[in-house]
């Protein structure tokens, strides 16, 4: 549960042309937003995409920042060539890093560490976000970092904007993450810190929420024992696109020692990683009489002689039931932050008063390949909350896909945080 200092969303009124920049792995984004002051649908918006050189992510911080920002400066020449660039106008900047920093304030957060390959020291434990404002000063772009955030924010207030009725975000994709709007004086960590609005948005880091109630299997303690991040990200390995097709190898692979049923036994079983999570969901979701996806991909992954019916069963519902508990469980952490926000149809002291006319819509703005690419998650999830809601209740909750929070969003935070008036 981190401090994310935002407390004005996006609501449709935000008018200019606002610049975002998305770090977060090997690759960066950078965008150009216009908006007209009214909502509108479809957000004009132009994004290029930069791989960063391998030798700059082991490298220093200067070299890193002078970098993005030299193609940052680049692209907004590029883009207002047209309407006759000007070096000397200000312009604004939303900055989304997903990687883990410590807020300071919405606009400066310390880089706690890096992950994915990144190693540069000099960055580690300062603010990043003065960093890349160093690098554009030094390179000659009036442009200032106006607001700070990672990609669930950036999903929150894209959904604020296109509806109003948005609270909360959730992102599943290779990992999880979600981010919800809450009353300041209901954050212990603000310690007397008043907004104007009377809320911030916190950035829950659900992926590493842990509970001893969490039902835990041999599958799930091993993979996180022989994961590079033991005892971390525990919701996470049992939810997101990185593990799921992991978990359904480590329970085949037992089964496969355990009994015979798996006659054609292949070594390349042992290889962790080997069965991705695109490739699980095409062998759950293959609908043919006689399971030929699932033969054909199994025989493919693993370079084994046909697979006999009842094994490619046997294999579909390993699948199944891996992501139904996934879904499952992305379930219960949304009804989560409904009940903590007293949106779950029960009053915050418990008393459930089912079915309640004055019950609110609610709006979850929802991002990542698990939830938009994966029919049967995207089903098992639905049918838990209506499970866990009921139906009266589920039936004011709204999952609304959004698509490039992490660039659009954090483009229009910096429009609803801007000091231009
Ligand atoms: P990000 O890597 O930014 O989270 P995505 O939201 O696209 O990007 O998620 C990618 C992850 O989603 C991959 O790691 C993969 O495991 C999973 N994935 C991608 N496509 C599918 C699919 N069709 N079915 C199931 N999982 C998928």
């Amino acid at each position: 549960m981190l401090l994310t200092f935002v407390d004005t969303l996006p609501n449709g009124d935000e008018k200019g042309i606002y610049y975002a920049l998305d770090l977060g792995g090997t690759d960066f984004r950078v965008l150009q937003v216009q908006l007209g002051g009214r909502r509108s649908s479809i957000l004009p918006h132009s994004v290029e995409q930069q791989s960063i050189p391998q030798d700059l992510m082991t490298s220093t911080s200067e070299d890193l920042f002078d970098f993005i920002a030299t193609s940052l400066k680049e692209f907004v020449e590029r883009k207002e060539n047209s309407s006759g660039y000007s070096p000397e106008k200000r312009r604004e900047l939303g900055f989304t890093v997903s990687f883990p920093v410590k807020q300071t304030s919405v606009s400066s957060g310390i880089l706690m560490r890096w992950t994915r390959g990144f190693a540069i020291h000099d960055t580690v434990g300062k603010d990043i976000a003065e960093s890349l404002q160093l690098a554009l000063t030094r390179n000659g772009l009036n442009m200032r970092v106006v607001v700070l955030v990672n990609d669930t924010v950036g999903t929150l207030a894209l959904g604020h904007y296109h509806d109003p009725d948005t609270v909360a975000s959730v992102v599943i994709g290779t990992g999880t993450n979600a981010c919800y709007v809450e009353r300041t004086d209901a954050i212990i960590k603000c310690q007397g810190l008043v907004t104007t609005s009377g809320f911030m948005v916190v950035n829950m880091e659900w992926g590493s929420f842990w509970s001893s109630h969490l039902p835990r299997t041999s599958y799930d303690i091993d993979l996180d024992a022989e994961s590079p991040n033991p005892n971390e990200q525990g919701f996470e390995k049992m939810i997101s696109g990185m593990y799921l097709g992991e978990i359904v190898r480590r329970v085949i692979l037992r089964m496969s020692q355990e009994s015979d049923i798996f006659s054609a036994f292949s070594s390349k079983l042992s290889i962790p990683f080997i069965l991705r999570t695109p490739l699980m969901a095409a062998m759950h979701e293959d609908n043919s009489p006689d399971l030929r996806e699932v033969d054909e991909k199994w025989r493919q992954m693993l370079e084994v002689p046909e697979v006999p019916k009842k094994v490619r069963k046997l294999i579909v519902k390993v699948c199944d039931i891996v992501t139904r508990r996934a879904a499952r469980l992305a379930a219960a952490g949304i009804v989560g932050i409904l009940k903590k926000t007293g949106r779950d149809g029960g009053s915050i002291t418990g008393s459930r008063s089912r079915g309640d006319a004055r019950m609110r819509r609610t709006v979850v703005a929802i991002e990542g390949s698990l939830y938009t690419s994966y029919t049967m998650f995207r089903e098992y999830l639905h049918e838990a909350l209506r499970e866990i809601l009921g139906e009266d209740i589920a039936q004011h909750l709204v999952l609304e896909v959004t698509e490039d929070g992490s660039g659009l969003g954090a483009a229009l935070l910096a429009a609803s945080h801007s000091s231009t008036p």
